[in-house]
């Protein structure tokens, strides 16, 4: 008929694309490290609406069970404490995961860099217990990098062959430099024991279970409108970030680990859309209706001028791209932070 031949290009393109982009894998049991985080939670969540079982590894260092509060009753869902740095514990061990997203570590330059040795710590050590595992059980395993391996760049926006400027032994290194040597162990497990290894640089990301005092700029802007508090921008303002909201994100993540083994990245995942920290500042007070006024305050040691993914890997390899505007992911932000100062949801302050 007309209609079924109208149709049938639609159909073979829609065919396609999944065995083209994607591997098809069965449902399984997946690690996630840094679960309870801000990030963590949100893939929790979406693994086990995929139909995924779910383990969840945290030493709830900058997480929280709240988090998780609305998952513990799943079936497919277990919630672990520990510590990703130290020997694999039988607990973990008996779980039997075929896959592994490790995100365990604190993303928040002040709680980074509270206890910089630990923080460098989690990032390689953390790597290098959670590769080793993922090759005793044959398991894919992705890393959670960071437009941070690029320090404060040159190259702007950035790609990922741009191998990055960065201070390795400023305030900022601990993390930056324990991302980029985490990065290695991944390749290096890569060429010498062919792991399936999947490596985001990811770009900075907001919503719904920032943390009020985490000194984010998006959570700690949105505190302070709401509170009526001076708008606190580090130095003039004009420096620039990209950010991307929270269901983009873990849409891309997923999409990442769903690739063939021969993709490996590294990928960045963030959005394009760039905008002046005192813009954001702006537009924070704005959508809140706050009579907040911003105050200049130090600018931050080695902070990066200028931040902005380029996302042509992940648009062709992944036919991924963020859908949100800021404005929009801002309000749906603003509406949970709402909630958690009037006490009702999520984890306290601090
Ligand atoms: P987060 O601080 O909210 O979450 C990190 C989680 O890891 C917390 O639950 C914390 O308790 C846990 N953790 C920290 N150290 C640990 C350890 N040694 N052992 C076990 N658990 C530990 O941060 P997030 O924003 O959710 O970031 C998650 C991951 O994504 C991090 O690896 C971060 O570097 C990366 N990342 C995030 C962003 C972003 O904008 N959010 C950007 C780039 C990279
Ligand atoms: N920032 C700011 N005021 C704050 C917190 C952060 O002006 O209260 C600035 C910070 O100096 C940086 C940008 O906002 O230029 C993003 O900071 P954040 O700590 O959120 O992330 P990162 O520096 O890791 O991108």
């Amino acid at each position: 008929t007309h209609h079924s031949q109208g149709s049938l290009p639609r159909l073979a393109q829609e065919q396609q694309i999944p065995s083209a982009r994607s591997v098809a894998k069965r449902p399984g049991r997946i690690l996630v490290t840094g679960g309870a985080g801000f990030l963590g939670s949100h893939v929790c969540e979406a693994l086990l609406r995929n139909g995924e079982e779910v383990v969840c590894l945290d030493d709830f260092s900058t997480g929280t069970r709240a988090n998780l509060a609305h998952l513990e009753g799943h079936r497919g869902f277990r919630l672990l404490q520990g510590d990703v740095a130290a020997p694999v514990t039988a607990e973990v061990e008996a779980a039997q995961v075929d896959a592994i997203y490790n995100l365990a570590c604190p993303a928040s330059p002040a709680q980074y860099q509270a206890d910089p040795i630990r923080t460098l710590k989690t990032c390689v050590f953390g790597a290098a217990t959670m590769l080793e595992f993922a090759r005793s059980r044959g398991a894919a395993i992705l890393q959670a990098s960071t437009s941070e391996v690029y320090g404060d760049p040159q190259v702007h926006p950035q790609p990922e062959h741009y191998v990055g400027h960065v201070n390795p032994i400023g305030p900022r290194a601990c993390y930056d430099e324990g991302k980029r040597c985490a990065e290695t162990l991944f390749f290096d497990y890569r060429r010498q024991h062919g792991l399936s290894v999947k490596v985001a640089r990811i770009f900075n990301c907001y919503g719904p279970r920032l943390r009020p005092g985490d000194g984010r700029v998006v959570s700690t802007f949105i505190v302070q409108a709401l509170l009526g508090q001076p708008i606190t921008i580090h130095g003039d303002g004009r420096q620039t970030r990209s950010f991307c909201y929270v269901s983009d994100l873990v849409t891309g993540l997923l999409a990442l680990m769903r690739t063939p083994d021969a993709v490996t990245g590294p990928m960045n995942l963030g959005n394009p859309a760039e905008i002046p920290v005192a813009e954001l500042a702006e537009m924070v007070v704005r959508l809140t209706g706050s009579r907040s006024r911003p105050v200049f305050l130090k600018a931050a040691v080695d902070d990066p001028r200028q931040r902005r993914p380029d996302i042509t890997q992940a648009r062709q390899v992944l036919g991924w791209a963020p859908s949100v505007p800021l404005e929009e992911g801002l309000l749906r932000t603003i509406a949970y932070f709402d909630r958690v100062l009037a006490g009702g949801e999520g984890a306290a302050a601090g």
